[in-house]
């Protein structure tokens, strides 16, 4: 019966990246967001499939004209065919399928506050492409409405075993009281409704005191820092109100943090601008000089025309610093070890789970973020803007308005993404950026596509020269983290 029908079909190649890593050649299926190794026999029948309209017989009988017996020939195929190396030549190309209705919400990010003790220019909260009306709003949190958004969580995460709660800002710290009050909260709901339950924050450091930090470390909260390097250029924009630096007052305190706080890993985020894109030496200050675990980085999230926007021949700058740590995490991985960039630890990580996005990110799907108010937005990021407001805690998501957020969003509602091996990964990126630089959350980030490309053949790269040469190192990332 399959030889049947197998024997009936015409092909043409599907959608696929090729790349090589420790003398191996592999495939990026982008049907599948899978990587397959290709021996000789499958570049053979690569290099036939080419034109396209190859009908089975004659691949199988141009197969075995190059060394293979009729019945491997046959097998090669069938694999090809469903690993969607090769297609129907007249199949329309793979559309990814909406997530479920009532997809279960497994991550809330609780913006504590919406006050800051710092005035970064660039903040997507305060600064120029701030998208948040929090004008009559409430500030702070309290904590009925705290209790509210557990329980909204825990009821849109009926299906699940895990939830995590990342608290943010604002300057998360200025609403400490209240941290401190949801975890002993959520804690016990989480053990009521049987799930598991994790924590963590960002911060901006400047107001921690060794009593946060054995509170954090006593109930294994994930920490990440927003931390931009060494002082010349931390305290180009990461300043207080009276345009005073913020390095010396958060340099302690964090090397505190990071000598006391041993329950989990503590991550720096690097926002680059203009001027501050010196990338090998903001990540040897902060993993070597202050010991952070992990050091991520990621441009600032601006119009184009502000004066710290980064411009494309600064990213491309990035670009080469970016390789150069790439290299220095694979010499590492070889040898069994974390180097500590995050941004390839994360792209290996979506690799190894087969990540096929049909959104970029979680937001709106299974993560939200909740303001001061207890209003839900798609993400922290669009926390107290009236525009992309989806419902609030005690009464539950707007149904409708997740639906728009998520249906503009969609990688199949992105025209020239639809075309773009990158986009199992990407899936046309941000949708809070896009929404600052075109107005239309579910618009793609064109203006990164070739930066995007460049970078995910990078992270195949290594991705195929460690499962070649020291696979075992890549089973840590096989845990699937949260949406
Ligand atoms: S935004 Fe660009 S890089 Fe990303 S999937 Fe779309 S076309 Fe590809
Ligand atoms: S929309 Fe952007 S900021 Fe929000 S969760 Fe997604 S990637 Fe992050």
């Amino acid at each position: 019966m399959t030889a049947t029908i197998s024997g009936t079909r015409t092909y043409r190649l599907g959608e696929f990246h090729q790349f090589e890593g420790g003398g191996r050649t592999f495939v990026y299926v982008v049907h599948a967001g899978a990587i397959f190794e290709l021996d000789e026999a499958a570049e053979t029948l690569i290099r036939l499939a080419r034109n396209g309209g190859t009908a089975h017989e004659s691949l199988v009988n141009d197969l075995t004209t190059s060394g293979l017996t009729i019945a491997d020939a046959e097998e090669l195929v069938e694999e090809m065919y469903h690993s969607h190396l090769l297609v129907d030549s007249e199949s329309a190309p793979a559309r990814l399928e909406n997530p479920p209705a009532g997809f279960p919400l497994q991550s809330m990010v609780m913006n504590l506050t919406n006050q800051c003790n710092l005035s970064c220019e660039y903040c997507y909260e305060f600064g120029a492409d701030k998208v948040a009306t929090p004008e009559g709003k409430p500030k702070f949190m309290d904590l009925e409405t705290a209790k509210a958004s557990v329980d909204f969580l825990m009821q849109s995460a009926v299906s699940r075993s895990a939830v995590q709660i990342t608290f943010f800002g604002g300057e998360t710290l200025m609403n400490f009281p209240l941290l401190k009050q949801v975890v002993t909260y959520a804690s016990e709901q989480a053990a009521a409704h049987g799930k598991r339950i994790d924590y963590s924050l960002t911060t901006n450091a400047t107001l921690l005191t060794p009593a946060i930090i054995d509170f954090l470390a006593e109930h294994k909260i994930g920490v990440t820092v927003s931390m931009d390097g060494p002082p010349d250029l931390h305290d180009k924009l990461r300043v207080f109100a009276n345009g005073k630096g913020s390095y010396d007052i958060i340099a302690p305190k964090v090397k505190l943090l990071i000598e006391k706080h041993r329950t989990r890993a503590i991550t720096a985020r690097v926002t680059m601008t203009s001027g501050v894109t010196d990338v090998v030496r903001i990540f040897r200050h902060l993993k070597q000089d202050l010991g952070f675990h992990e050091v991520g980085f990621a441009p600032v999230t601006t119009s184009p025309d502000r004066l710290y926007s980064i411009g494309e021949k600064g990213m491309d700058g990035v670009l080469n610093q970016f390789h150069a740590l790439a290299e220095e995490w694979l010499e590492y991985a070889l040898r069994g070890e974390m180097h500590g960039f995050s941004n390839v630890s994360e792209t290996i990580a979506e690799l190894v789970q087969g990540v096929n996005k049909s959104h970029p990110c979680g937001a709106g799907l299974g993560l939200v973020g909740v303001g001061p108010s207890g209003d839900i937005a798609p993400c922290h990021r669009f926390v107290d803007s009236d525009q992309h407001a989806m419902g609030h805690v005690s009464t539950g998501i707007d149904a409708a308005k997740q639906a728009d957020f998520l249906d503009r969003g969609h990688v199949n509602s992105k025209y020239e993404c639809s075309t773009c091996w990158a986009r199992p990964l990407c899936a046309g990126g941000c949708h809070h950026e896009a929404f600052v630089r075109y107005g239309d959350t579910g618009h793609a980030n064109l203006h990164y596509c070739d930066w995007i490309r460049d970078w995910t053949d990078t992270c195949l790269k290594i991705y195929g020269t460690v499962s070649a040469l020291n696979p075992g190192f890549l089973e840590q990332f096989a845990e699937r983290k949260a949406l």
